[in-house]
Formats: structure tokens, C-alpha cells, sequence
């Protein structure tokens, strides 16, 4: 059991070698937003392109595309319906994360199929939100589990691993990470992290952060910070971290700890820890 603090900042935030470009840093797309929840995929474009990801693509429904591009014009989009293109940006991502905002409807969860379809050997998987409850209801499999990181809060984590959140003990969750071979975020108060080596522990995160679009962040920081970090296991429990420690800090002055405002600070954070 690792127990998260500063360290693991110091060890991931490289400082940004001088010869490099928006490749060097990765390309992540990023998958969400159906009619009702466009917000959610916005928030982790945002926290994605916070925290440095080189190349960021948001497939989302076509409503979304006029307020990600006004809020974020570092963010390219596609539609859910944009079939070739779509896999085609996919297979050339380092990071896939889907399920921000998503939705359980038929188009979405057949996007679902196609991306775990595609899912390219070296390329990570970040499954949140709606597309675990998906994953768990149909049954769906993994081609690249190792490659793949399950991010549950705990009631997804009880669809996905049939455990009851009195059940979610260390050592049942290990049981099941194992089962699935995927890395586990498991979110709650102190979030654990399994991935079959290691057990992370969070250290710090508030109550002023259980407010909505707080777990979209996190997705998008962990895309970001996995598109352009090479010891992923080490470089999605930085993101963790951050994303509470900088949650932290704003709950010193502020009731509730607004989730954009802590991809507002994310730049400055990681120039700290470089
Ligand atoms: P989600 O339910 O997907 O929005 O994810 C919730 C996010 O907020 C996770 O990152 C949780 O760790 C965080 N969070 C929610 N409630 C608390 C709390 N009471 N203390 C610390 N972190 C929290
Ligand atoms: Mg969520």
C-alpha cells in the first residue's frame, strides 16, 4: 500500500524538454456528452488540455460542439455519428477515455463497442461514468485489460464487480481487479487505486468536492496526464493527488470546491512540481 502525497508529484511532472511538440505530449480523445449531459465531457476536455495533453479530440453530441469550442478552442470535436473519422482518430490516440456524460442509449453504447473493438495494443483505455454501467450490464470485454482503467465511484464499482459497498474491502477489491486484469479508481473520500502490483492510497480530498462534474475532472486529468507521462501507474495517481490536493486548497476559502475551477488552477500546479 502506497500512501499518496507530494512525492508522487515530484516523481511524474517532468520538466518540458526544450526540442519537443504537441506530439511529444500525447494525443487523448475524449468520448461524452450526450443531449442532457454535455457539461460533463466539457469539464474533462478542460482538465485534459489543463493539464498539457498535447492533441485533445472530444467525440460528442453535435449540441456540445458550439460551447466546447466558445469555452475551449483548444479542442477539436467530432460527432458520435461521424463513424469513419471517429475510429480513425481513435486508433491514433495514445489515450481513449469514454463515458464523461455519455448515456445508456443504443448509438452510445455501440460507439462503446467500436472503441473497445479498436483498442490499439500500447494505447490506454479510461472507461467512467456511464460507459462502466454499460461495460456491466452488457457483459462487454476487454481486449487490452492491462491497458484499461476502470475509474467507479462506489455504486459503479458495485455494477461493475457485483460487490456491495459494505463487501468493497481491500482485499475483495483486489479480488476483483484481478478478475477484471483492468486498473481500478475506486472514488470515495480517500480513492484507492488497484492495479494488480500496488494499492495507492489517497491522503487528502474534501467534502466541498461532492458536487457534480467533480469525477469528469478527474477523468480528464487522468487522460491527460496518461497521454504524456510514461509510467502510466505512477502518472494516473499523480492526477488523483493533484486533483484532491488542488481540491484542498480551494476548500480553504471556498464552501464548495467548483470542479472547473480546479482545472482553472492546473497549469500553475504543475509548474510547481516540475
Ligand atoms: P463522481 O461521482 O464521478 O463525480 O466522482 C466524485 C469525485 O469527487 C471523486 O473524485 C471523489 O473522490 C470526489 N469526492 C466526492 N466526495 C468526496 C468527499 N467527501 N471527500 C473527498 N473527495 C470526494
Ligand atoms: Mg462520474
Amino acid at each position: 500500500m502506497i500512501e499518496l502525497t507530494d512525492d508522487i508529484l515530484a516523481k511524474v511532472i517532468k520538466k518540458r524538454p526544450e526540442e519537443s511538440h504537441k506530439g511529444t505530449f500525447g494525443r487523448a480523445v475524449l468520448i461524452g456528452g450526450n443531449y442532457q449531459y454535455g457539461g460533463a465531457i466539457i469539464m474533462s476536455a478542460e482538465a485534459c488540455i489543463h493539464s498539457g495533453a498535447g492533441l485533445t479530440t472530444v467525440v460528442t453530441t453535435e449540441k456540445n460542439h458550439h460551447p466546447l469550442h466558445a469555452r475551449l478552442p483548444e479542442a477539436m470535436v467530432l460527432n458520435f455519428s461521424d463513424w469513419e473519422l471517429l475510429y480513425e482518430v481513435v486508433r491514433a490516440a495514445d489515450v481513449v477515455l469514454i463515458g464523461p456524460g455519455l448515456g445508456l442509449d443504443a448509438t452510445v453504447l455501440a460507439v462503446l463497442k467500436g472503441v473497445l473493438a479498436e483498442q490499439q495494443k500500447d494505447q490506454w483505455l479510461v472507461i467512467d461514468g456511464s460507459a462502466i454501467t454499460l461495460v456491466a450490464k452488457h457483459q462487454l470485454s476487454l481486449k487490452y485489460p492491462k491497458q484499461v482503467i476502470f475509474t467507479p465511484h462506489q455504486m459503479e464499482w458495485k455494477r461493475l464487480s457485483g460487490l456491495t459497498i459494505e463487501e468493497q474491502t481491500t482485499e475483495n477489491n483486489q479480488a476483483m481487479q484481478e478478475k477484471l486484469g483492468a486498473t481500478i479508481i475506486l472514488k470515495k473520500h480517500r480513492t484507492e487505486i488497484y492495479n494488480g502490483q500496488t494499492v495507492y492510497k489517497n491522503t487528502v480530498g474534501n467534502a466541498g468536492m461532492a458536487t457534480g462534474g467533480t469525477g469528469d475532472t478527474l477523468a480528464g486529468m487522468i487522460a491527460g496526464f496518461a497521454a504524456q507521462f510514461e509510467n502510466t501507474s505512477d502518472a494516473v495517481a499523480a492526477a488523483v493527488y493533484l486533483h484532491s490536493k488542488i481540491g484542498d486548497d480551494l476548500a480553504e476559502e471556498n464552501y464548495v470546491v467548483l470542479p472547473t475551477k480546479v482545472s482553472q488552477a492546473l497549469p500553475g500546479y504543475m509548474k510547481k512540481y516540475n
